[in-house]
């Protein structure tokens, strides 16, 4: 759809033409962009200086060939990425990605989304995203080992402390993290914080593992707050089971809320008595297994096949936790007619444009990703300080930080669009302000880069 400015529509166009194979990546840019018509329209140094035009282009994108061997002796290939977004406000910073769907599209807008998303917590981040087609699913842990060694030794060339702080995402966890610091100890012979969400025995911060999902929770309460609304009570559906879903679990029924739904990519679970985050730990993080076997642990429970119908599950709040557009128009639509009252978005992108359209469309709540899942990195950042000062600070500390840093973010998002004249659009108070402050540097720094 055509967007409401002739500068930004034309920027939207040419990025268009020239990525047509690259949908998500478009996908991510048009969201942002049709929010900032009232920003280049306050503003004309945002045209002058071709602000836009800029920002959707990542300074560098590095792709890369990671051959590895598997434990049948046999040579495998993979295909590497890093890109390297923004570097306005800071070194580039975010995840990486393991799995095998991944391509050049979805690192684009993981890493477009980053740079609002980091400049929202405040800290000083560019914005950065990386992965591979390699699925540590199925494969052994000396068959991971070799993979991150292989892929961090071409990594080793374009990142670190001051340069690009990479971190964990889909597939990429603990153990992963482990590895590619081992590799970029050995080859650089130094210690540094290059890497984030490393484990507690050499440099991780406490609370990071919690950050991201723990962070949702918060971010959510503070929206839920503004509008007279809790967990206390209320019914939740979380899709995903992983490192995000497992403390959303654990932070919303500390907040009140009863965690009803879960799902992996293969199904999902209905547990009417709430489901206990610590068996979702056990089956996912210690044993790696497939979210069917919960009832293995809870026999009164419900399994289905296919992961889609977690969204007709009757509940009070939904908070999206695995992969991008996994919540369509129909999707929406279900929770609509449940009576849902709010969508808050802990994975990256999980909303298409026509369920966005429909949840709002429907005064659902509804928090974008950048702002509600922004306590993943803005507690790598957490680490980066603690690294740097050689300090560890205790759980406590960094989770009333986190907290602290999820509420402001709320009140930035709302102040944004207020003051555009969206009040009560935290979609567009995201963008707005993560924009304006990566934004402003850019014009700052000149057109030096
Ligand atoms: P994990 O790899 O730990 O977990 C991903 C979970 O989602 C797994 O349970 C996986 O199931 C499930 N899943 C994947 N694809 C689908 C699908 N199509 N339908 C249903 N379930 C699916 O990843 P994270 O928890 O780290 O990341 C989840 C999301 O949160 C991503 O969008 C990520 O970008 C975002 N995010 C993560 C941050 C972090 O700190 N980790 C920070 C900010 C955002 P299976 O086991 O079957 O693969």
């Amino acid at each position: 759809m055509a967007i409401n400015n002739a500068y930004l529509n034309s920027v939207y166009e040419d990025l268009a033409a020239r990525y047509a194979e690259q949908s998500e990546f478009l996908e991510a840019v048009h969201e942002v962009l049709e929010t900032l018509v009232p920003v280049v329209e306050a503003d004309p140094r945002y045209e002058e200086q071709n602000i836009v035009g800029r920002i959707v282009e990542p300074e560098r994108v590095i792709i890369f060939r990671v051959p590895w061997v598997d434990d049948n002796g046999k040579v495998q290939v993979n295909r590497g990425y890093r890109v390297q977004f923004n570097s306005a406000i800071g070194p580039y910073k975010g995840g990486l990605r393991f799995r095998e769907n991944v391509n050049l599209s979805i690192i684009k807008f993981l890493g477009f989304e980053q740079i609002f998303k980091n400049a929202l917590t405040t800290l000083p981040m560019g914005g950065g995203k990386g992965g591979s087609d390699f699925d540590p699913k199925g494969k052994s842990d000396a068959e991971v080992m070799r993979f991150c060694q292989s892929f961090m030794t071409e990594l080793v060339k374009h990142i670190g402390p001051d340069t690009d702080v990479p971190a964990g995402d889909i597939g990429v966890g603990g153990r992963e993290i482990g590895y590619m610091f081992g590799q970029y100890k050995r080859l650089t012979n130094t210690w540094t914080g290059v890497l984030t969400g490393k484990g507690l025995t050499y440099g991780g911060s406490l609370a990071r593992t919690e950050a991201t999902g723990f962070g949702l929770c918060y971010f959510a309460n503070a929206q839920m707050k503004a509008n007279g609304k809790s967990f206390q009570g209320k019914k939740v559906i979380i899709s995903g089971s992983g490192n995000v879903a497992i403390y959303a679990n654990q932070k919303a029924t500390q907040l009140g809320g009863k965690v009803i739904a879960m799902s992996d990519s293969n199904g999902y679970i209905v547990d009417e008595n709430g489901i206990d985050y610590k068996v979702i730990q056990v089956i996912k993080e210690q044993k790696r297994d497939r979210i069917s076997t919960y009832l293995n642990y809870v026999p009164t429970a419900k399994y289905v096949q296919g992961c889609s119908g977690i969204w007709t599950v009757k509940a009070d709040i939904a908070l999206p936790c695995a992969t991008q557009n996994e919540i369509d128009e129909a999707s929406a639509q279900a929770l609509v007619k449940n009576g849902v009252i709010g969508v808050f978005e802990g994975s990256n992108m999980p909303c298409t444009p026509e369920a966005i359209a429909v949840i709002k469309g429907n005064g659902l709540l509804y928090s974008p990703g950048k702002a509600s899942n922004a306590g993943g990195v803005a507690t790598s950042g957490l680490e980066m300080s603690q690294n740097s000062e050689r300090l560890s600070w205790t759980f406590e500390e960094v989770d009333s930080k986190l907290q602290g840093i999820m509420e402001s973010i709320y009140d930035s998002c709302a102040a944004a669009a207020e003051k555009y004249g969206m009040p009560g659009d935290i979609q567009a108070g995201a963008n707005i302000a993560g924009f304006l402050k990566v934004a402003d540097a850019m014009l700052a720094q000149g057109v030096c880069y």
